[in-house]
């Protein structure tokens, strides 16, 4: 692996800030804030429960994963248009070019959305023009990953597959979020197995609040090439040596985690653990308008909190390119470009 030279805790920090990284886990309906979601309720007239956006914004302090999905549920409320859908995204990938990201892959629940009687068209529609826009606007790649909700049954996921099919060519992969408890991989054996034989990438959250024995299900029944979240893995040794050995991507999300309760605090957050043990772990910011930071918070927090230095800062976003859906030559560009940005600094 390649070797960075050592740098100043007080340089730390815009190293992490400047440096090219690719978001992986980034839930494109997590990144609505509180005035987008007034700004669209009332280009929509959608009656919403808050009288004001700091009432909204008072109402984020969570518990634990339901707590913050009852919230996320009725934030999407305001998305009807193609327009809407559009307009979240690039208000995304704006913010997402500040913290240097260059390439991004989004989340989308499309059930979220149908459940309410917006069509799959307008979903992926506006997503998807604002990722050809991002890029001519921000210099940002973008590619889609379509969630089912494992809340949810099978029968529906495969009915949402069966809709999203006309869209092939603008999705990438397939990925499995909402409630995980109680709600392990293998319930959706099938419909992954059918995503699979039709060729799309598959990743899956597990072992976030779940147990390790999740990981286990998404890697062998689901058989995902990525594990979103994946931080209870460091309670499984076997587990651990497994993802090593297998180079399986982790898409950390500290902020997330500390404010679902997953760790008390980011000090003791196990990022640092992963890294050391050679896991392709790397930070993003799940649903960041709701977690208190985009992907550079993430960063620059974790970093202050625990004992982690320039080499694990290179790990973490040489890991975010090798870990994408990009293509091998455009990997290798970004590889270079981060190497040439770390020789520089
Ligand atoms: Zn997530």
């Amino acid at each position: 692996m390649k070797l960075v030279k050592p740098v100043a805790a007080d340089r730390l920090s815009e190293l992490l800030r400047q440096m090219p990284k690719a978001e992986l886990h980034i839930h494109i309906e997590g990144s609505l804030e509180p005035e987008l979601i007034f700004a669209l309720a009332q280009r929509n007239a959608v009656a919403l429960p808050y009288a004001s956006v700091e009432e909204l914004r008072s109402a984020y302090a969570f518990t634990n994963l339901q707590s913050f999905l009852d919230i996320y549920y009725a934030g999407a409320s305001v998305l009807i248009t193609e327009q809407d859908f559009h307009d979240m995204a690039m208000a995304y990938f704006a913010r997402a070019a500040e913290d240097n990201v260059v390439h991004t892959e989004l989340f989308f629940d499309p059930q979220t959305h149908t459940a309410r009687g917006v069509s799959m068209e307008t979903v992926i529609n506006g997503l998807h023009r604002a990722c050809v826009d991002a890029q001519a606007e921000f210099g940002v790649s973008a590619l889609l990953i379509m969630c089912f909700l494992r809340h949810l049954s099978e029968k529906e996921a495969f009915e949402t597959l069966e809709q999203a099919l006309p869209y092939r060519d603008k999705i990438i992969g397939i990925g499995l979020d909402s409630g995980e408890v109680g709600n392990p991989p293998e319930k959706f054996a099938r419909v992954f197995a059918r995503c699979r034989e039709l060729g799309f990438h598959l990743v899956a959250h597990a072992g976030e609040e779940g147990p390790p024995a999740y990981v286990w299900t998404a890697l062998d029944v689901l058989k995902v090439e990525r594990i979103d979240h994946g931080v209870q893995s460091s309670k499984d040794a076997a587990l651990m040596q497994r993802l090593a050995q297998d180079r399986i991507a982790l898409t950390v999300c500290p902020l997330s985690n500390l404010k679902l309760c997953v760790f008390p605090d980011l000090a003791s957050h196990n990022l640092r653990q992963l890294l050391d043990a050679g896991l392709a772990a790397t930070v993003n910011s799940d649903d960041p308008a709701y977690f208190g930071g985009y992907i550079n918070e993430n960063f620059t927090q974790t970093f202050a909190a625990g004992e982690l230095t320039s080499q694990h800062a290179y790990m973490l976003a040489s890991n975010s390119f090798e870990a994408s859906f990009l293509e091998d030559a455009e990997k290798r560009r970004h590889s270079d470009r981060l190497s040439a940005f770390l020789e520089a600094f």
